[in-house]
């Protein structure tokens, strides 16, 4: 390799070994890769052309303190915020260099490899006929005598009904905290983890930690992102040796009946119509939004200010107190764009807006704007697609 003193180099020469002095005046130097060149490179005394042979041995994970993820499933499928917690997770294991974990109760094993595709090393499993419907006494044994027995320092779940109805029991019987809806987690310089959920009605973001272990939160579904697919990932599939009995139960599941009414999934759909205040009415937004949505295949969303004025249920508002949502298309109707409604959609892969204002704040994050009067878009576009 060659080298040269740097500029930086507080004295006007240096001696590198072998007997070799190099100064300030000396051109580029040939020399072997030597300890003392290498360090003095490091420090940042030394210029140097070619490749610094790196002979860092990349420490093992660890086995100890890891990070769990509650893998939850319903009906023969993984939720969707459990891979994206594996996205996360594994960014936190890899910055504190421990193993990412699952921890999986069902009552036959359909989703090991798919949990170690998405970056699992690891899936704790016990599989029980017990365990074919979620029970929230049954779960919260389980978990709470395996986080016992294994001890990792992070455990999280997803903010969907079950996480919320389960961490806090797990919390408890584990005498540790829990931070809810979190819509950040990060490690500090401390080696601790950095929770951030909206607080005060969404008017500020607090940031928390916990000082008891495991420290847990559950996660907004829709925030964090699902890592690729590598479907040759190996990982190790460890059985949990925890009885349990049909007395663990809380409730007998007797029918399980599909709800009538739709159920609202904006985190996981693939094209939102989300209608905003410029629908000026109840009944517009009803005439012209569901046809939109219709026409599309899409989920309905819609503003804060359109839940507000009673257009439309909650459940349905996307934004920093609503939903946070990434889909394939979010086309925003009649909505201005204000900061707390581009926080839950601004990370929508491809998104359309239509506002008759130009200077419409929306316009600067949309792919594509249409200037135009909803009421007169939403028709024509609909008579287009026949
Ligand atoms: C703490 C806090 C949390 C919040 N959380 C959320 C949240 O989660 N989600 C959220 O959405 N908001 C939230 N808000 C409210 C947010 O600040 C805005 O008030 C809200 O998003 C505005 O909704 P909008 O865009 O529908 O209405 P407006 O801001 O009134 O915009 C209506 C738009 O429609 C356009 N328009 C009018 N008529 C037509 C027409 N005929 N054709 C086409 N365009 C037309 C107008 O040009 C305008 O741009 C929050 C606010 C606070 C303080």
């Amino acid at each position: 390799m060659k080298i040269k003193l740097s500029i930086n180099y507080p004295s006007s020469e240096l001696h590198i070994g072998n007997g070799i002095l190099i100064n300030k005046e000396s051109d580029w130097l040939e020399v072997e890769e030597t300890k003392e060149i290498k360090e003095a490179i490091e420090k940042g005394f030394l210029e140097y052309e070619g490749k610094l042979e790196k002979k860092e041995e990349k420490k093992e994970k660890s086995d100890k303190d890891e990070i769990w993820i509650f893998a939850e499933a319903l009906h023969g499928k993984l939720a969707r915020v459990v891979l994206e917690l594996l996205g996360k997770g594994k960014e936190l294991a890899d910055s504190l260099n421990v193993k990412l974990s699952v921890i999986l109760l069902t009552d036959k094993d359909n989703y090991s490899k798919e949990l170690i595709s998405y970056g699992a090393d690891k899936v704790y499993i016990l599989e029980n006929p017990l365990l074919k419907n979620y029970d929230t006494n049954l779960f919260a044994k389980v978990i709470t005598e395996a986080i016992k027995n294994y001890a990792p320092q992070i455990v999280l779940y997803g903010a969907t009904h079950i996480g919320r109805d389960l961490a806090p029991r797990i919390a408890r019987r584990l005498d540790t905290g829990l931070t809810a809806d979190c819509t950040g987690l990060d490690i500090t310089e401390n080696n601790e983890l950095l929770q951030t959920r909206p607080a005060f009605g969404g008017n500020l973001m607090a940031q928390i930690l916990c000082k008891k272990r495991p420290q847990m939160s559950t996660v907004r579904p829709g925030v964090m992102q699902i890592i690729p697919q590598d479907k040759d990932k190996k990982g190790e599939i460890i059985k949990l040796e925890i009885k349990i009995s049909e007395s663990d139960l809380s409730t007998r599941l007797k029918e399980s009946v599909k709800s009538a009414k739709k159920v609202i999934n904006l985190e996981e759909a693939e094209i939102i119509v989300s209608g905003g205040r410029g629908l000026s009415s109840q009944e517009n937004f009803h005439k012209l939004i569901p046809a939109f949505a219709k026409v599309l295949n899409a989920e309905i969303g819609s503003s804060r200010a359109a839940v507000d004025a009673g257009w439309i249920e909650k459940p349905h508002q996307v934004g920093q107190t609503g939903k946070t949502v990434r889909p394939k298309v979010y086309i925003a109707c009649g909505i201005s764009g204000a900061i707390q409604h581009r926080a839950g959609m601004q990370d929508s892969d491809l998104i359309i807006a239509i506002n008759k204002d130009p200077s419409a704040p929306i316009f600067k994050i949309a792919d594509y704007g249409f200037v135009a009067d909803i009421n007169e878009f939403i028709p024509a576009f609909i008579e287009s697609l026949k």
